[in-house]
């Protein structure tokens, strides 16, 4: 299991493991929260706040929100609205860089979309 929080340390979130690589998008979210996005099935992702720091910020398509702890502005993951949607993406960045540095990353062409 690997852990990682926020900078203000308020949101922690467990991974059963690295990802196998990271995405790297370039849609208008994405390229300016500047995530490197790990991909996992909502059930493998433990998500703590036990202060309620999280908060939601819907895309214009509204399928899916982006999180970031209210207190110190580091985004987290994002979520789909979909609940059979089985993925959702957490933020590497997070976590130590020993853990994702490595990964190879996949530029996402989300703008294009
Ligand atoms: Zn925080």
């Amino acid at each position: 299991m690997i852990e990682g929080n926020c900078h203000c340390g308020a949101v922690r979130l467990s991974l059963p493991e690295p990802p196998e690589d990271l995405a790297s998008c370039n849609c208008s979210i994405c390229r300016r929260l500047g995530g490197l996005w790990g991909y996992y099935r909502p059930d493998q992702v433990a998500i703590e706040d036990p202060d309620r720091r999280l908060v939601g910020y819907v895309q214009g398509d509204a399928s899916l929100t982006t999180w970031h702890c209210g207190q110190c502005g580091c985004t987290s993951h994002w979520s789909a609205f979909d609940p059979a949607y089985e993925r959702m993406g957490v933020n590497l960045r997070l976590f130590d860089p020993e853990v994702w540095e490595k990964l190879p990353q996949r530029l996402i062409d989300g703008a294009s979309w």
